[in-house]
């Protein structure tokens, strides 16, 4: 039934994944500053100076739902944080997967994966999608379409139609929709990477300076079940944000950057006051914050399962991003 949830899955679930250490880092001789233990808990040892100047270890810890390290692989926590959720879009529910995280920590390794043979999240979740629909047998058979677009300073571009500028508006209902969003139907788990895969070339070609445009983007890839007659049946949001640390970076040399980052801060927010709002008796959703919390509002009302992972990277250069990552996605679940 649409309005069950899962037995024993929660609405919201906030987990943390840390990555290895990559060669290069390895190479310049970066220390490992993160601990995962025991699968709920994560530690973050930062080195501090005294006044006297002797150098001293300060130990942060959080618990999260989840914590994976770096053994895990996406196979592990794709069972553990999208898997309920895809379980609970093929019961006509909605959900939505973010990552969460610094450029360089593991966000796009998560949702994307590195290869056709080491898959991510979207990859698993649309394997167990048409596994479920190839055993099931419903009076009206299900479609599955796909849609994938980008959001770069506020602005929508469609990552499947040549990055065409799009317009989110609400109608009289109050339901946010995409005008001209370009919706693929797909009928096969290769058809729909297929798509993906189109999509994400449109996302990186873009790139250009110090910072990739991927970096600086939020891209939202939405599967959607509709029956014959276009009802939905069912959908799932995957989100790979654009990075956290471009929302602390104030000392950005010029005003395009700036503006992105102020950008990228707002929609953060705003982001985080909407996933709280999921599991407070709260009337006002403040989803019209922020372009991002704009076109997601579906997600932050009603029956909606939400789970964020947040990527960390390991090495000590990292650690301020880390522990600000890790205090933003503390924030999230803290109610
Ligand atoms: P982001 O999308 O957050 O900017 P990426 O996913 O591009 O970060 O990861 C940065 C680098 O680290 C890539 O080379 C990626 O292959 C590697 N990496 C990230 N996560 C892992 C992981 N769990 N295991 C191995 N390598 C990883
Ligand atoms: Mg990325």
């Amino acid at each position: 039934a649409p309005n069950k949830k899962q037995p024993g899955a929660q609405r919201i679930s906030v987990c943390v994944r840390k990555r290895p250490l990559t060669c290069t880092e390895r190479r310049a001789g970066e220390a490992d500053v993160v601990t995962a233990l025991s699968g709920e808990c994560v530690i973050v040892h930062e080195s501090k100076e005294a006044v006297d100047l002797t150098e001293y270890i300060l130990q942060h810890r959080f618990y999260f739902d989840q914590v994976f390290g770096e053994e895990s692989s996406n196979e592990e926590v794709y069972r553990r944080t999208a898997y309920p959720l895809v379980q609970h879009m093929l019961n006509g529910g909605k959900a939505t997967c973010f990552a969460y995280g610094q450029t360089g920590a593991g966000k796009t390794h998560t949702m994307l994966g590195s290869s056709p043979g080491r898959p991510g999240l979207y990859a698993l979740a649309v394997r167990d999608i048409f596994a479920h629909l190839s055993t099931t047998h419903t009076r009206s058979p299900l479609l599955v379409y796909v849609s994938f677009f980008e959001i770069y300073c506020g602005q929508l571009y469609d990552l499947l139609d040549h990055r065409k500028r799009l317009f989110a508006r609400e109608d009289g209902q109050k339901v946010v929709h995409i005008a001209g969003l370009r919706d693929v139907r797909v009928d096969s788990v290769s058809s729909l990477l297929e798509v993906i895969s189109q999509g994400t070339e449109e996302r990186t070609q873009g790139m250009s300076g110090v910072n990739p445009l991927s970096s600086r983007s939020h891209a939202l890839l939405q599967i959607q079940l509709r029956r014959l007659n276009q009802q939905i049946a069912g959908r799932m949001w995957f989100v790979d944000l654009a990075g956290s640390e471009r929302a602390s970076d104030t000392k950005e040399p010029d005003r395009q950057s700036r503006m992105e980052g102020a950008e990228i801060n707002q929609s953060l927010l705003a982001l985080k006051e909407c996933i709280r709002s999921l599991d407070q008796e709260q009337s006002h959703t403040p989803f019209r914050q922020s372009k991002l919390t704009q076109v997601l509002k579906d997600s932050f009302v009603g029956d909606s399962m939400t789970c964020m992972i947040a990527n960390i990277s390991p090495g000590h250069l990292a650690t301020e991003h880390t522990l600000n990552t890790l205090r933003y996605a503390d924030r999230v679940k803290e109610l």
